[in-house]
């Protein structure tokens, strides 16, 4: 496996509100990048994450207890040598 599918810097961080019981514990964990609501609830839908914040990111999902949170990975793009980029769509 190459090492930009084993290490990704990019990522998104999902919370699954039905399971995230207000423990607090995800932000203390990432210093504050998951933030809370007023009762300690996890307060995000989707939240981009990359280089030090992957970290962080990864971070509080382990801490999770109630494993609300999830770390989608992004796989950066395969570099091919001579390969031209593609223009942007607009
Ligand atoms: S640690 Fe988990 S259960 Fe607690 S607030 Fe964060 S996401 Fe919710």
């Amino acid at each position: 496996m190459t090492d930009h599918l084993r290490n990704p810097s990019q990522g998104t961080v999902v919370l699954d509100p039905s399971k995230c019981r207000g423990h607090g514990i995800c932000s203390l964990a990432s210093r504050g990048l998951i933030g809370l609501d007023e009762w300690g609830f996890a307060e995000l839908n989707r939240l981009p994450v990359e280089g030090r914040s992957m970290r962080l990111a990864r971070a509080a999902v382990l801490a999770c207890p109630a494993k609300a949170l999830a770390l989608e990975l992004l796989p950066e793009p395969l570099l091919i040598p001579g390969a031209q980029p593609e223009p942007p769509l607009f």
